[in-house]
């Protein structure tokens, strides 16, 4: 079992970090606002009252943090882990994955970028999609500590290929829920029983996981988060900027990254990415 050093607590880490408690696992976790380090002590796992004494004597030091700029921030910390291996599962731009890479390797530290999908529900379950961009010696080392987050776990190819892959796997997501959201305000305006409407959709090629964990809520109006619309946008815009770097036209993801821009001046930043409903009813005058 290893020591493993966990830095970001919040909708994600901290059922990621507990569940590694649960598999036997020695835990430090940190957590920039202290109410969630101390939620991790509750479940069982080591407080720490930084990210430097979080990987201390760490062998794995995980990340679960916003956006780039966060990663950036504790690198230094993590850079103090001599001889550990750093996989960072936030999702952030393929560039900065591989900067960080390459300042790990030079501190004589293993990197792997490993972002994840499958929402809160999966990270709680254990069943992620963990798409991981490193070596292969380094993707075989880790594989035991992924395996207890999730269940479908793929080595993409080197260093920032994770997070390209994970750039394409939230197009997909944010153009699925604009058109689901698009779809349900239609059926609305034509008052059509929304419940059955989803029901026969989901049987037949419309079906997704999208319309099945999100449809439901959408039609009560029930946003907590899940996934925020403020860390979607941030998705979309590095799905564009890669996208720019290699010369590619993404004019649906433009599209719903206007949207999901909407939702955010709309006030809905904190509300789940589902919320994009609002923007669409609100474009409806519905
Ligand atoms: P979150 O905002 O709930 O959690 C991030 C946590 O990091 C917060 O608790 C914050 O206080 C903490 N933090 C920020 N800076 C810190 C620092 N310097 N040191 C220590 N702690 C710091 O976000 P989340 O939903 O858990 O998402 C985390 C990452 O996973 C993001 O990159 C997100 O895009 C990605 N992701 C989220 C989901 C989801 O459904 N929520 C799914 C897949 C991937």
């Amino acid at each position: 079992m290893a020591r493993i050093g966990f830095i970001g607590l919040g909708i994600m880490g901290l059922p990621m970090a507990v569940n590694l408690v649960r598999a036997g696992h020695d835990v430090t976790g940190f957590n920039r606002s202290p109410g969630r380090t101390a939620r991790f002590a509750e479940q069982g796992g080591t407080a720490a009252d930084s990210a430097r004494a979080a990987v201390e004597g760490a062998e794995v030091v995980i990340t679960m943090l916003p956006d780039s700029p966060d990663v950036d921030a504790v690198a230094d910390d993590v850079l103090t882990a001599a001889g550990a291996l750093w996989i960072d599962m936030s999702t952030i731009a393929p560039a900065t994955a591989r900067a960080v890479a390459d300042r790990a390797h030079r501190s004589g530290l293993r990197a792997l970028d490993a972002p994840v999908s499958g929402g809160e529900q999966g990270a709680v379950e254990g069943t992620l999609s963990v798409m991981v961009g490193g070596a292969a010696d380094d993707v075989a080392a880790a594989r035991p500590v992924l395996e207890v987050l999730g269940k479908t776990i793929v080595h993409v190819g080197p260093a920032g290929s994770g997070q390209t892959v994970k750039a394409a796997n939230q197009l997909i997501v944010a153009g699925t829920i604009g058109l689901v959201a698009e779809a349900l305000t239609l059926l609305r305006a034509q008052d059509v029983d929304l419940a059955s409407a989803v029901e026969v959709l989901s049987g037949g090629l419309a079906g997704s996981a999208v319309l099945d964990r999100k449809a439901t809520p959408m039609l009560t109006h029930e946003f907590t988060p899940g996934f925020r619309v403020d860390l979607h946008h941030k998705d979309l815009g590095i799905a564009l900027g890669s996208a720019r770097e290699a010369g590619v036209p993404l004019p649906l993801g433009a599209a719903v990254a206007q949207l999901m821009a909407a939702a955010r001046t709309q006030g809905h930043g904190d509300l789940d990415h589902s919320a994009l409903l609002l923007v669409l009813e609100q474009l409806a005058g519905l």
